[in-house]
């Protein structure tokens, strides 16, 4: 069932595709230090960074580290994006939402690997920015919501997968109510100025089963006061 990767991103026409061949290997590399799906690396070594941190050099985009892009947001790191997208244990099959479009290059990622993409960003710009470069590169499986990521997309639930990449200081409900039978929900749990860790949940007859994927940092995931949808 698992798509071919190349066959969504129709990025072979492009120069700055061969211009960065190298510097993606090298990418590729790096993360695979801490990831083994080999469909998640070639996720990797398929999106083009480059064009989700337009201001910073090839050079730069292609580092294995986070990036700040705006609005307080940043550029997910490569190897973190590949560690949480292995977690999500995807064959090509999945509707998957993802709360924190942020650049949309997780996003890029996660349409390579799943069926379809449903993804929320509370800032207008950063969805408008994403919007714009994912249908630039031909991502048709996204949907780019902007919206209050707390309350999940109802009118679409329920999702095999939720993936969250802003960090919620406990565990939102309403994402837990929009999770499949069987599904799995990846969350860094915790407030910035203490331990975040990632954590797992697979539901099961109706019940949360949670792992402990270790520490991670990400930014807050805010509250919202005004009726974004
Ligand atoms: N994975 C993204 C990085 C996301 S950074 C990438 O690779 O680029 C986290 C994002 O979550 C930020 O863009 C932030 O604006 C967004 N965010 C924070 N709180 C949110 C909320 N309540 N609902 C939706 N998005 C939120």
């Amino acid at each position: 069932m698992a798509r071919d990767l190349r066959g969504n991103l129709d990025m072979t026409d492009s120069d700055d595709f061969m211009q960065t061949m190298e510097l993606r290997e090298h990418l590729v590399r790096e993360v695979a230090r801490e990831v083994e799906d080999g469909r998640v690396l070639a996720a990797l070594r398929a999106v083009p960074r480059h064009r989700f941190v337009p201001e910073h050099t090839f050079d730069a985009a292609y580092t294995d580290r986070p990036l700040p892009i705006g609005f307080g947001a940043t550029i997910s790191q490569p190897t973190v994006v590949g560690m949480m997208s292995e977690a999500l244990e995807l064959d090509g099959t999945e509707r998957i939402l993802e709360i924190g479009t942020g650049s949309g290059y997780q996003t890029a990622v996660l349409s390579l690997l799943a069926a379809e993409v449903d993804t929320i960003e509370v800032i207008p710009e950063l969805a408008g920015r994403a919007r714009k470069i994912l249908s630039d590169i031909h991502c048709r499986n996204v949907h780019v919501h902007v919206g209050d990521g707390w309350k999940g997309l109802p009118e679409r639930a329920p999702f095999d997968r939720i993936v969250v990449t802003a960090a919620p200081d406990h565990l939102p409900e309403e994402l837990v109510d929009e999770l499949a039978e069987g599904g799995l929900l990846v969350v860094p749990v915790g407030p910035q100025t203490r331990d975040q860790r990632l954590e797992r949940h697979r539901k099961l007859r109706g019940e949360l089963v949670r792992e402990d994927l270790g520490a991670v940092r990400f930014v807050p995931m805010v509250h919202t006061r005004a009726h974004v949808r």
